[in-house]
């Protein structure tokens, strides 16, 4: 297992103290790694910035090369790369190998042709005796800052499009599921030229501040809470960066009494808990339809009671635990605080699992009203709420009466109504008769809280390169 950063050419230890990194299946400690300290957070923020000279300079199909390489090693070493992600996140090891790994090499892949490729306005005489055309170019130094749910995806997301562009990076994971990004960081060393990017290892108050407060880093990218993200402005505001936010989220899922139930049950069932939960776009939030929702509730019930989790043999588990004691104390929290309403009725789970790790049942929580707080808050676990609405507008205003603008979604056999449900809600994705759904070409990102800025797509090459006037006077 690898254990040291990556900072220009060298692999470091981290000359701070050491944090422990956990097995979230039996709360062992996996091992304990050295963050990186304020000098070594500069070291590598130079590196970057040296690199970028020459990075920068490279050509779209030079930097495809290099993304093709990278996606190459990755499929090369999935098993090896889902092996540490499941330990390290408690994942089934199935879902890493099959679902995660294959999207992140196309996340390369497609940015390799991406690059290749970006659409712009034509040049032109737009004053006459003068033609104007734009560029696209990088921005410079990007602080990229990882989540701990889906860690490998994530920095496939945030490094594909900003080395793609043209940009150098530092990238810091989350302290609690670092070790895919040491593995990675070994390819990156071998594969790129130095310093284009670089890995550091630490908590957000301790690496991650003083990296996002870098003076010599023009852009922040970030992947975490809402509060995170507002530091991230804050440290922004100091000299001006450019930020790339992707914060919370608390999806509504809207089941008109025409749906499709057993469509519904099994997209709730797979939708609502992948991952255990641990998603920003999981179908946590659902509004029932008055004639669907009693039936939608009973069968909703029987089918999140038959998720297999926490059995010896992995490959039959469908979710893992939560990431930690302190979230799964967390969703504990909130499924106990909503409990004692009593209008709410836990129809099944509502209990940490048995055993040493961080599980926690897959719970439903029926009869929630739009002023709960299981309905407003994200719990980022396997919990999902069921409040039955009574006609249309009550759907989409509940629905859009969040702080939160990330995915939604919208089932029901009428085209038409889909349609129109789905122009007036806030999200930034909105599903019909499915959810969840994510593929490299288009766009993933927020409204409102949720913060702004996309992932994967064309749309993510556009956010992290600036775009350029150059006008040319004829003679
Ligand atoms: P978090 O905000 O606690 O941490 C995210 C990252 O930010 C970690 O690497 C952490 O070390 C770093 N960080 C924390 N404080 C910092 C600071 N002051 N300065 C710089 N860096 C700092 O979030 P988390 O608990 O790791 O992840 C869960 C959250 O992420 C959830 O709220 C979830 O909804 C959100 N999330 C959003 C998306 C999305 O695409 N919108 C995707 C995944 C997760």
């Amino acid at each position: 297992m690898e254990t040291q950063m990556l900072i220009g050419s060298k692999f470091e230890t981290g000359s701070e103290a050491g944090e422990p990194v956990l097995n979230p299946k039996t709360g062992a400690v996996i091992m304990d790694l050295p963050e990186a300290s304020e000098a070594q957070i500069d070291t590598a923020v130079a590196a970057a910035e040296k690199a970028f000279l020459g990075w920068s300079r490279t050509t779209p199909a030079q930097r495809a090369g290099y993304l093709l390489k990278i996606a190459d090693r990755i499929e090369a070493e999935a098993e090896e790369f889902a092996r540490l992600e499941a330990l390290n996140c408690g994942k089934p090891i199935n879902a890493v190998l099959n679902d995660e790994i294959p999207a992140i090499v196309d996340c390369y892949r497609f940015f390799a042709g991406a690059v290749r490729a970006m659409p712009g306005q034509v040049a032109g005489e737009y004053l006459p005796g003068h033609t104007s055309m734009i560029r696209r170019d990088p921005i410079g130094v990007v602080a990229s800052i990882a989540p701990w749910n889906y860690p490998l995806m994530m920095m496939a997301w945030k490094l594909a499009p900003a080395i793609g562009g043209g940009n150098t990076v530092v990238f810091k994971p989350s302290e609690q599921t670092p070790l895919t990004a040491l593995k990675l960081a070994r390819i990156f060393a071998e594969i790129l030229p130095e310093g284009v990017v670089n890995v550091v290892l630490g908590r957000g108050e301790t690496v991650g501040s003083p990296l996002i407060n870098h003076p010599k880093v023009n852009m922040i990218s970030i992947t975490g809470d809402v509060a995170t993200g507002k530091k991230v402005l804050q440290a922004a505001a100091r000299s001006v960066k450019r930020t790339h936010l992707e914060l919370g989220g608390k999806a509504p899922v809207i089941v008109f009494d025409d749906a499709d139930l057993e469509a519904v049950v099994n997209g709730l069932r797979a939708f609502g808990y992948y991952n255990a939960g641990q998603d920003c776009t999981a179908a946590c939030r659902i509004y029932a339809g008055k004639k669907i929702y009693d039936k939608l509730v009973a069968d909703l019930t029987s089918a999140v009671s038959t998720i297999r989790y926490n059995l010896e043999d992995d490959t039959q588990n469908e979710i893992g635990p939560l990431i930690s004691k302190r979230q799964r104390d967390r969703v504990s929290s909130f499924v106990e605080r909503a409990a004692e309403l009593k209008h709410i009725e836990v129809t099944t789970g509502g209990k940490p699992g048995e055993g040493p790790g961080f599980f926690y049942q897959p719970t439903v929580v029926a009869g929630a009203l739009q002023q709960d707080e299981i309905v407003r808050r994200e719990v980022f676990g396997p919990v999902v709420s069921v409040t039955r609405f009574s006609d249309v507008d009550e759907a989409v205003a509940w629905a859009n009466d969040s702080d939160y603008g990330l995915a939604s979604s919208v089932w029901t056999k009428d085209v038409s109504r889909a349609m129109s449900t789905a122009a007036r809600l806030q999200y930034g994705c909105t599903w019909i008769n499915t959810h969840f759904m994510l593929t490299n070409e288009m766009p993933h990102g927020g409204l409102k809280q949720s913060g702004y800025g996309k992932d994967m797509s064309l749309y993510a090459l556009e956010d992290y390169t600036a775009v350029r006037h150059i006008m040319v006077a004829h003679g």
